[in-house]
C-alpha cells in the first residue's frame, strides 16, 4: 500500500530545467551530456501502443479494454519519420536502437523499418547496433525475416514456464509453448544468444524463479530478472510485490545454484551480469527499485506518437513530431537537432534513485506517469 504521508510533487526533485530555444543553432558534434554528466547512447523507440498481451503489470486488462483511447493510425509517425528522427538522435551520438512498444511485432512491416534502420551509422561509422523486445508471441514467423532485414538482437519476455502461471501473467490465455517455439526459431536464425526478461512479481509468479533458471542454465541464452516496477499509473504497483535481486539470487543460491559476477561489458547496462558457478548460461539482474541506475542511464526513449520522453517515469513528453510534421522544416533538420540537443542537455531526471531515497516524495496520488506500453520498456 502507498504510505499516507505525501509531499507535494512539485517539489524541485522533479522539475526538468527550463529551455528557451537558442537563435544559434549549434552542429551536432555526436556528444551530448545532461546535467548530471550522462551522456546519451541509446533510443528506444516505441513502435505501436497496442498489444496481444495483457500483463498485469504493464497492461492490466480492466484498463486497458478494446475502449481504450488507443493511438490513431495518423498519430503514429510513420517509419520515414522515425528514420528522420533517429538520424538526428545518431549525430548526437545514439549507438544503440531498441524497438518496442505495445508489442514490436504487431506493427504491420516492422521488417521493413528494421532494414531501413540497419542502413545507418554511428558518428564512427559503425552500424547501428539494433535490438528488438518482444514477448514472442508472433517470433516463430517472424525470426528469419527480421534477421534478413538486419536486426541484431532479440530479448524476449517470459515470466513463467508453468503454462498456468504464463497464461495468468498474460492474462489472454496465451500458451507458453508458443512462445518457446518463437525463442527456438529465433535461435535457429542466428539471434544467439538472445535474452529472456523475466519480470518477477511477489505472490503471482516468484514460484516460477527456480524452474525457468534450471530450464535456461545450460543454454546460450541471457536470463534476466527484472523488479517489478511502478511505471505508468494502472498496473496497481505495491512495494511488497516487489522482489528484490538480493533475495532472488539467495533463492538460487538455496536451490543450489549459486552465482558469481562477471563484468560489466558496458558501464551503461541497465543489468549487472553474473554467471552459474556450476553450469554455463548466464544470468542478469535489472534491479530498478531495490539498486537504482539513474546515475548512468543512457536512454531516451520515443515514443509511438513522437514525443521524447528522458525518463521511463516521466510525467511528459517533448512533441517532436509537431515538428517533422511543420511544412516549415521539411527539408530543414537544424531545429529538430537543436531541440534533442536541448532536451538532453536539461535533462535532471533521477526517479528511482529519488525513489530510492525516499518513496514519499515520488508517491503522490495526482502524479500521473506515462504508460509503459506507450513508450516502451
Ligand atoms: N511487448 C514487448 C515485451 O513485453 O517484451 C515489449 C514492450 S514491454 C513494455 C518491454 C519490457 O518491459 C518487457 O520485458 C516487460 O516485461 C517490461 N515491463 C513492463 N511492465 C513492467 C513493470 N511494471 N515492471 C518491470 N518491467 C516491466
Ligand atoms: Fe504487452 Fe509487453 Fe506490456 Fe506485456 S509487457 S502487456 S507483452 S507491452
Ligand atoms: Fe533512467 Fe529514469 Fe530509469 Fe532513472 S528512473 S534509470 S533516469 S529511466
Amino acid at each position: 500500500m502507498f504510505q499516507k504521508k505525501f509531499i507535494p510533487i512539485s517539489n524541485s526533485t522533479f522539475r526538468q530545467t527550463e529551455w528557451t530555444q537558442s537563435t544559434s543553432p549549434q552542429p551536432a558534434t555526436g556528444l551530448l551530456i545532461d546535467q548530471f554528466s550522462r551522456q546519451l547512447s541509446d533510443l528506444r523507440i516505441s513502435v505501436t501502443d497496442r498489444c496481444n498481451f495483457r500483463c498485469t503489470y504493464c497492461m492490466p486488462k480492466e484498463v486497458f479494454t478494446k475502449d481504450y483511447p488507443y493511438l490513431a493510425q495518423t498519430e503514429l509517425l510513420t517509419f520515414e519519420e522515425i528514420v528522420r528522427i533517429a538520424k538526428i538522435f545518431i549525430r548526437h551520438g545514439v549507438t544503440k536502437i531498441r524497438l518496442t512498444g505495445g508489442e514490436p511485432l504487431l506493427r504491420k512491416n516492422i521488417e521493413d523499418l528494421v532494414s531501413m534502420l540497419s542502413q545507418l551509422r554511428t558518428v564512427g561509422g559503425h552500424k547501428i547496433d539494433l535490438a528488438m523486445t518482444t514477448n514472442g508471441a508472433l517470433l516463430a514467423r517472424k525470426a528469419r525475416t527480421l534477421k534478413e532485414a538486419g536486426l541484431d538482437r532479440i530479448t524476449v519476455s517470459l515470466d513463467a514456464l508453468d503454462d498456468t502461471i504464463f497464461k495468468q501473467m498474460n492474462d489472454v490465455d496465451f500458451p507458453v509453448s508458443t512462445v518457446l517455439e518463437g525463442i527456438q526459431s529465433a535461435q535457429e536464425a542466428g539471434f544467439s544468444p538472445l535474452k529472456i526478461n523475466m519480470v518477477v512479481k511477489r505472490g503471482s509468479n516468484h514460484q516460477e524463479i527456480i524452474p525457468i533458471t534450471r530450464y535456461f542454465k545450460d543454454q546460450p541464452h541471457i536470463l534476466r530478472f527484472i523488479e517489478f516496477m511502478d511505471v505508468g499509473n494502472s498496473n496497481e504497483w505495491a512495494q511488497n510485490q516487489v522482489l528484490p535481486s538480493a533475495e532472488i539470487m539467495q533463492i538460487l543460491a538455496d536451490a543450489g545454484m549459486p552465482l558469481m559476477a562477471l563484468k560489466a561489458q558496458n558501464p551503461n547496462d541497465t543489468a549487472t551480469r553474473w554467471r552459474h558457478l556450476n553450469a554455463q548460461g548466464e544470468i542478469g539482474f535489472i534491479s530498478s527499485v531495490s539498486q537504482a541506475f539513474c546515475h548512468s542511464c543512457s536512454r531516451i526513449r520515443l515514443s509511438t506518437q513522437g514525443k521524447a520522453y528522458t525518463c521511463l517515469f516521466a510525467s511528459g513528453g517533448h512533441d517532436l513530431r509537431s515538428l517533422i510534421r511543420d511544412p516549415q522544416y521539411e527539408n530543414d533538420d537544424q531545429k529538430l537537432s537543436q531541440t534533442i540537443r536541448q532536451i538532453w542537455e536539461s535533462r535532471i531526471d533521477r526517479y528511482s534513485a529519488i525513489r530510492h531515497e525516499n518513496q514519499t516524495l515520488i508517491q503522490h496520488p495526482d502524479r500521473k506517469k506515462i504508460e509503459m506500453s506507450y513508450i516502451g520498456g
